[in-house]
């Protein structure tokens, strides 16, 4: 496969996954990780499945971390055709239950740090006339399905959505940009009773992130099907 492929998250649950099946593609994978030590786990481990796997340190919560990765994936040149916003945090409780700095601990992972993700990678994406950002949403963020679910996470998820409307008017027809929901998956995020495995939770931002030049761009889909904001 031409482009390679880098998802946020990626040491476990859903982002390992999305990894793994981009992986059977024939993508070479890039697994993003805060940990380096779990970030090099995860990699070895799509390795021995006989997939090409690279570690990378990304913090999304930090701006110098995201800068320092994409540094070293153009100084590299890595031809980065597919950027998966997956990492994601899900504090509980009400806007009156959690305090200031949760609320903007969330918003700096699963908003900002996709959106700083995504404007950093894009002049590479323009430069190689070719790009699919995914950003990993969550029906809580839809005012149309009710903003259901802690605050924090709702509100975080609500603004990706919003930031994936933006960025899809803001670049070329060759690159495009769309939001995800996984539906209730089984991982340390959605817990034992989820009614979904990582393996079905991952197929709709895969679908997404392989998607042809005449595919959708500035949409929200569950079940490779659109949704409403
Ligand atoms: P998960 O098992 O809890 O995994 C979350 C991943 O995000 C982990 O790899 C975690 O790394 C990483 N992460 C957290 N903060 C990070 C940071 N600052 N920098 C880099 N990585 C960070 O969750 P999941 O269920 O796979 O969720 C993946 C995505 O799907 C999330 O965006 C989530 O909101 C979305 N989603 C999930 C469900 C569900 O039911 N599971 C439903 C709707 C949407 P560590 O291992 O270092 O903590």
């Amino acid at each position: 496969m031409e482009h390679s492929a880098f998802v946020t998250g990626a040491n476990r649950g859903i982002g390992f996954e999305i990894c793994r099946q981009l992986g059977r593609l024939g993508y070479r994978v890039l697994v993003g990780a805060r940990d380096p030590q779990s970030g090099e786990e995860a990699a070895a481990k799509l390795r021995a499945e006989g997939f090409d796997a690279e570690p990378e340190h990304l913090d999304v919560g930090d701006s110098a971390s995201i800068s320092g990765c994409l540094g070293r994936l153009r100084s590299r040149r890595e031809s980065l055709g597919i950027w998966i916003n997956n990492a994601g945090v899900y504090p509980q409780g009400s806007l009156l239950e959690i305090s200031p700095e949760t609320l903007g601990q969330t918003l700096q992972i699963n908003t900002l740090g996709a959106a700083w993700c995504a404007m950093a990678v894009v002049p590479l994406m323009i430069e190689q006339g070719y790009g699919r950002i995914v950003n990993v949403s969550s029906g809580y963020g839809s005012f149309a399905e009710g903003l259901e679910g802690p605050a924090a996470y709702s509100v975080s998820k609500a603004a990706l959505n919003a930031v994936t409307v933006k960025l899809a008017e803001a670049v070329p027809a060759t690159i495009k940009v769309n939001a995800a929901c996984p539906g209730w998956v089984r991982t340390r995020m959605g817990g034992p009773d989820a009614d979904r495995s990582v393996e079905e939770g991952a197929d709709t931002p895969v679908w997404l992130a392989t998607l042809d030049d005449d595919g959708p761009s500035g949409g929200f889909f569950r079940n490779r099907k659109p949704i409403d904001w």
